[in-house]
């Protein structure tokens, strides 16, 4: 399954050319083309899933595999001291490209990037019920 206007099918397709890092029968992974630090791959499906919540299980398996391949790869070729894995789902959290994607990202002690911001629960109680909240979603 494939998406028309969707630019990682195209890449996925070999139609846009990509710095290929790594591939297989199902994923492929390559440099991201506005890096947060050189070396920042993305690893995608070759098909078209939006977000985490469309992937079937085993490809989010072949994923993780992978990621922890090209990932070990990319912190020994850069001199790397640590790496992010992220993925954004959804506008809200900072999607823009609407097919599933693991975000490799070196980084570097000095690189400068900062944790982001925390914020705290009003008190236990809050944390308690929501926590509990979640554990009824995830039992359905
Ligand atoms: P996200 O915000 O998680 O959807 O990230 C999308 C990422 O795709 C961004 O970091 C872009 O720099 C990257 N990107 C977009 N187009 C291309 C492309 N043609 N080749 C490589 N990376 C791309
Ligand atoms: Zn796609």
């Amino acid at each position: 399954m494939s998406n028309q206007d969707c630019i990682f099918c195209k890449i996925a397709a070999g139609d846009i050319p990509c710095f290929k890092i790594y591939e297989t029968e199902h994923l492929l992974s390559f440099l991201d083309i506005g890096p947060v630090n050189k070396g920042h791959a993305l690893v995608i499906p070759k098909e078209h899933y939006k977000n985490i919540w469309d992937l079937p299980a085993e490809l989010g398996g072949e994923i993780i595999t992978a990621a922890q391949m090209a990932g070990d790869a990319i912190v020994k070729a850069t001199g790397a001291d640590g790496l992010n894995i992220i993925m954004n789902n959804n506008e809200a959290a900072g999607q823009l490209v609407f097919h599933a994607h693991l975000h490799l990202i070196p980084r570097f002690r000095d690189d400068g990037f900062k944790h982001w911001a925390q914020s705290q629960y009003d008190n236990m109680d809050e944390a308690r019920a929501l926590a509990q909240k979640i554990e009824k979603m995830i039992k359905g």
